[in-house]
């Protein structure tokens, strides 16, 4: 076993795109001991709690209270810790408060491994304003001129987990991670979000399609369920594997 030196930074536009996307990730990193964070930058509670919406009587308040509980109690399954910005979502708003905590965020942790959304998704602007968040942010965490308690940053990997529909957001899976030993632990995580329950079938299925991606691309037939990514830059590597 690798000794427990990781560290994975998840950063989330919404309550809950952590779990679909890289629930897996999260509890592989967990379950071997990795320490794993990650950044709610809102509840969407306007966009994404449809679920919630349909009952009497709901207002926002108590919308972003039960995604706060959810996306806690998400995070608690899956061995992540958790921090919830509440900046809103429809719009995301990102504001030089929201910028610096993410750089302070990125200082202080010092990620091994950055995961957050696609670059661009049609169906959703804030998707695509926390992924130039989070783009920029790792930017300026590196900058040793940004004022700061913490150490600057080197150049820990960004990933773009998958979005929901993949080809509509030009996503391509050049990563694939096996993610079979936690899959029961993505589920239980996918099983809090009770405001999304339309989801969980849906990503289960996407979890065995790139599955058996996974197994046809690496010949290894044990892989099951995976989760896929994209690289923003290039592999640094002495062996071409
Ligand atoms: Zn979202």
């Amino acid at each position: 076993m690798q000794p427990a030196t990781e560290r994975l930074l998840v950063v989330s536009a919404h309550a809950a795109d952590f779990v679909w996307r890289a629930g897996g990730a999260i509890a592989l990193y967990s379950s071997r001991g990795h320490r794993v964070r990650v950044l709610c930058l809102s509840y969407g509670e306007r966009g994404e709690s449809q679920g919630l919406w349909k009952k009497e009587g709901m207002t926002h308040d108590l919308v972003k209270r039960t995604r706060h509980d959810e996306a806690t109690r998400a995070a608690e399954v899956l061995g992540a810790e958790i921090r919830c910005f509440d900046a809103g979502d429809y719009p995301l708003n990102v504001t030089n408060d929201l910028i610096d905590a993410l750089v302070q965020e990125f200082r202080s942790f010092q990620p091994t491994a950055v995961l957050t959304h696609s670059s661009f998704d049609p169906y959703n602007s804030d998707h695509t304003e926390a992924s130039r968040l989070t783009m920029n942010t790792r930017v300026y965490a590196q900058a040793m001129g940004y004022p700061s308690d913490h150490k600057h940053l080197g150049a820990p990997p960004l990933f773009y987990f998958e979005p929901h529909q993949s080809e509509m957001c030009g996503f391509k899976p050049d990563v694939i991670l096996d993610i079979t030993p936690v899959f029961e632990t993505k589920i239980e995580a996918m099983h809090c979000m009770e405001a999304q329950v339309h989801l969980w079938n849906y990503y289960t299925d996407t979890a065995k399609r790139r599955g058996t991606q996974g197994g046809r691309n690496s010949g290894n037939p044990e892989i099951v369920y995976a989760e896929a990514f994209q690289r923003v830059y290039p592999q640094v590597t002495n062996i071409l594997k």
